[in-house]
């Protein structure tokens, strides 16, 4: 549990890493593990491997503490989408969770905050947890334009007057600090999640039940810098990229969550 009693959640996102035969290895190095935790307690798990891998990670994980997502989604439901992949493959491979808007598909494709909010709508129609990213640019926090930005892409995702949204998951992870080794410290983090649920509670259809949602820290967690980030109140876990390749460090920062 963090210390505002909500379960924890870490997820690893593998971005495009990782062959068949180590995805693999991976799995069964975090089932034997988890496996020996009494009660099987400890955080939600979730691993967002590429999409040729989904099927045997899925398969690997079966039974398992730990769910699958997939690292991106299509809005449409089907159709001439040459390269692209659907929620109903994705729930059909066996994933339960959805990644939209991560930073490095904003920055290599374009992906604009309208278009994450049509993949977060269509992750939800599949059965799909969605689990948006959203975070600003180190230009962006220099010129003082941090909230703002953070409330342009929540709006954004949920504008406010069309009533309840699904489950979902919402990430903070700041663009200077994804892969770069400099990671928000324990305050910076915290005052960017309150910021977001106050933000969420202001929002119909979500209103009190803004409590409940978790807020994930991304950006060079390792499991050194876990432990501080988890003790703040309104961190609720991880969204892992580098530590999250090697199962142990992964499950150190699981275990450093709460
Ligand atoms: C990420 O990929 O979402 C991420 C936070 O990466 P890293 O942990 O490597 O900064």
């Amino acid at each position: 549990m963090t210390p505002s009693g909500r379960r924890a959640l870490v997820a690893a996102n593998w971005k495009m890493h990782l062959l068949q035969a180590e995805a693999a290895a991976w799995c069964r190095t975090l089932r034997d593990e988890l496996r020996e935790v009494p009660g099987g307690g400890g955080p939600r798990a979730v691993v967002f491997p590429s999409f040729p891998l989904l099927p045997g990670v899925a398969r690997e994980l079966a039974g398992s503490a730990v769910e699958v997502g997939g690292q991106d989604l299509h809005p449409a439901d089907q159709g001439a989408h040459t390269g692209d992949v659907s929620g109903a493959q994705l729930a059909d491979a066996g994933c339960r969770w959805a990644l939209c808007g991560h930073s490095e598909r904003r920055r290599d494709h374009g992906e604009s905050d309208e278009l994450v909010a049509r993949k977060a709508a269509a992750a939800g129609r599949h059965g799909l947890t969605p689990l948006i990213c959203v975070g600003e640019s180190a230009e962006e926090r220099r010129a003082g334009q941090t909230f703002s930005v953070l409330e342009r892409q929540v709006r954004a995702v949920f504008p406010g007057d069309e009533g309840r949204f699904g489950p979902f998951v919402l990430a903070y992870e700041p663009v200077w600090a994804i892969g770069t080794g400099e990671t928000a410290t324990p305050e910076t983090a915290q005052e960017a999640h309150r910021f977001l649920r106050g933000l969420l509670v202001g929002i119909a259809g979500i209103g009190d039940s803004a409590d409940g949602v978790s807020l994930l820290y991304g950006g060079s967690v390792t499991p050194e810098n876990a432990a501080a980030l988890s003790a703040q109140p309104d961190v609720d876990g991880f969204l892992v990229g580098g530590a999250s390749l090697d199962p142990r460090r992964f499950l150190a920062i699981m275990r450093a969550s709460g």
